[in-house]
């Protein structure tokens, strides 16, 4: 699905402009694709500053990421290369092998929200065309296999996922960032 992205809609949501943000790390995520790779954290990671209001109003949004910013409103995310993340390859998608990736990236686009019910990220805009016409997926703002479901278990099913590996995945980064609130 994903590999399709670039062709079909212009860019996957890994490529970004100047301005727009790439999913958001726990310092399981850093250490996890660190030993990977075999890469420093600041080759693949960078600090976005938040003012205390947005950090307050991220959590609020994202039940999953509550406590996030208990040690400050500091952000980790990827860092970017030629406008898409250091991860990303034009042709083969992202490099890091599933088990690696971000657990954000992993979940993507799928989201818990804040009444506890799982449900999309990203709008949609009623077709391939009109997603390609909005500029593509760069940044999260539309997602191809969301453009061509029509109910979400289309989107679970173009993943190869289930409601009960989602809840599986939520519960991981509940605790990574349980854990990445305690600086850990
Ligand atoms: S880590 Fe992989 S999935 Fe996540 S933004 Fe980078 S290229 Fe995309
Ligand atoms: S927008 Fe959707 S289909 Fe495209 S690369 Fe991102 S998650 Fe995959």
């Amino acid at each position: 699905m994903c590999a399709r992205c670039p062709r079909v809609l212009g860019r996957s949501c890994c490529e970004v402009s100047e301005g727009e943000h790439l999913a958001t790390l726990t310092h399981a995520d850093v250490e996890r694709v660190a030993a990977h790779m075999g890469l420093s954290p600041s080759r693949f990671s960078e600090v976005e500053w938040l003012t205390l209001e947005e950090a307050l109003e991220y959590e609020r949004r994202r039940p999953l990421y509550r406590g996030y910013f208990r040690q400050g409103p500091a952000r980790l995310t990827l860092r970017r290369r030629s406008g898409a993340c250091v991860f990303h390859d034009a042709r083969e998608g992202c490099v890091l092998p599933e088990e690696v990736r971000p657990t954000a990236c992993r979940l993507y686009p799928f989201e818990l929200w804040p009444d506890g019910t799982w449900s999309l990220q990203v709008e949609r805009l009623g077709g391939v065309e009109e997603a390609r016409a909005e500029g593509g997926a760069g940044a999260g703002a539309v997602c191809l296999a969301v453009e061509e479901a029509e109910q979400l278990e289309d989107v679970l099913a173009a993943f190869g996922t289930s409601r009960e590996a989602l809840a599986a995945l939520g519960e991981r980064l509940r605790a990574e960032v349980r854990q990445h609130a305690r600086g850990a």
